[in-house]
């Protein structure tokens, strides 16, 4: 489900802006036709650079799909028609047999040994879906020819039901692989093997709807590594919520009242001990999705280790006091459902706080508390580093209070 949300908040955005652009290619307006023939470089001036910034930052599937998507513009440019016969087999559909099977892998870089894996396996690819669309052409599969009805009459004189059903059956693989893993990358790439189909219609003004498209596929591209680079600097790599460093640009921000919380999972240590490194970590990926639930306006980092800052700007502590206590209520009672570790548990003495219990087989139910120490800016702790210490100071008095409590300081 969480995944489904993602996939459908990272393409969307993606779908919208190409089919503003065709809408836009469809309008034909003069100045557009003019530079539909003049500029043609441009679609390859702005795939170059997508190209460019993905080698910089290896992404090796990307660079492959700058290129892979050049060729059927470029075959179109300079001989007016895809490379291959497209009464026989459309270029673009066994290009899209390829990029659909580079989504499944992962990127290699640019060592010499994968480039080279990566060209073998594009053009291992291409021959496989050259075979078997050869093969498929030549069999009379009229139990298809009715999903070619579906397409719009300006449509399915350019694709036959065997080229529908394959662009479909593509898609959807690619779907599904974007469905299990939806990162910005994935997401991008995905909508850009929507132009291959693109690429073999025929419509008015394809020239420059292709033309238009790839100059927005080179945009989406580019700001896909900027996104993907930005999560990196300012999302924790385990949990995926706010990192310190997010914390400390967040705290420029700040006018002169606000809360500070320190927020400490008790006896972690214990639990790693106990449990293993990787349930610790899954724990921690669960207390972190509850931290960011907090409400009363509250905004939650990670700070390091099982350690979270929550920052609750324009607030004075006794209005955030009863979401506090609903969180840690929230962590305390919170059933978490984890993979058993492979290696068996060690039987140490249950020091620990948290309580486990066993459900279905390979998946285990564990709990655990926080303590959450309280401060506010005040004339005594003017700059935040001061406020946080007086949180922390805090959070020490919850621990030695017996934890799972929340203390304040003022
Ligand atoms: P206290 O109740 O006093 O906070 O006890 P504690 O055991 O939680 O505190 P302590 O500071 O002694 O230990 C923190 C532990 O948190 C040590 C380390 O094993 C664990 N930890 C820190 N970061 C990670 C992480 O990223 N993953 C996992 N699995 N454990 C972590
Ligand atoms: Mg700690
Ligand atoms: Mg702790």
């Amino acid at each position: 489900m969480q995944n489904l949300q993602l996939l459908a908040r990272r393409t969307f955005p993606a779908l919208i802006l190409l089919t503003l652009c065709l809408m836009v290619a469809q309008s034909a307006h003069p100045w557009l036709l003019r530079w539909s023939g003049q500029l043609t470089y441009l679609p390859f001036l702005a795939m170059g650079c997508a190209a460019l910034v993905a080698i910089k930052f290896s992404r090796s599937r990307m660079t492959l799909y700058c290129v892979l998507l050049l060729l059927p513009y470029a075959a179109q440019l300079y001989s007016g028609q895809l490379w291959l016969n497209p009464d026989i087999v459309p270029l673009p559909l066994l290009l899209m047999a390829a990029m659909a099977w580079l989504l499944w892998d992962k990127d290699r870089g640019f060592a010499p040994v994968n480039a080279l894996l990566g060209l073998i396996q594009i053009g291992m690819a291409i021959a496989i879906a050259l075979l078997l669309y050869t093969r498929l052409a030549t069999l009379s599969l009229n139990w298809l020819a009715p999903v070619q009805q579906w397409l719009y009459p300006t449509y399915s004189a350019h694709f036959s039901a065997l080229d529908v059903s394959l662009y479909a059956i593509l898609l959807l693989t690619a779907l599904l692989r974007i469905g299990l893993s939806p990162t910005n990358n994935h997401c991008v790439l995905f909508v850009s093997l929507l132009l291959l189909p693109l690429m073999q219609w025929h419509g008015p003004h394809q020239l420059l709807s292709i033309q238009i498209s790839l100059l927005a596929m080179a945009l989406l591209l580019l700001l896909s590594v900027i996104l993907d680079s930005h999560n990196m600097a300012f999302r924790d790599e385990l949990t995926g919520i706010l990192s310190r460093r997010a914390l400390m640009q967040y705290v420029q921000t700040l006018g002169k009242k606000y809360v500070v919380v320190m927020a400490d999972i008790d006896h972690f240590k214990s639990f790693n001990d106990t449990y293993g490194h990787d349930v610790g970590d899954q724990v921690l990926r669960l207390v972190a999705s509850r931290m960011t639930r907090v409400t009363g306006g509250g905004k939650a980092f990670r700070y390091g280790g099982e350690e979270f800052t929550l920052i609750f700007p324009r607030r004075e502590p006794a209005q955030i006091l009863p979401h506090l206590e609903a969180l840690r209520e929230d962590i305390a009672n919170y059933q978490m459902v984890i993979r058993s570790p492979d290696r068996p548990q060690k039987k140490t003495k249950q020091t620990t706080k948290s309580r486990s219990k066993k459900s279905s087989p390979g998946k285990q139910n564990v709990q655990v508390t926080c303590s959450f120490g309280v401060a506010e800016r005040s004339s005594k702790a003017g700059e935040f580093m001061a406020v946080m210490k007086q949180a922390d100071m805090a959070l020490y008095d919850a621990k030695k209070a017996g934890r799972n409590c929340v203390k304040t300081r003022t």
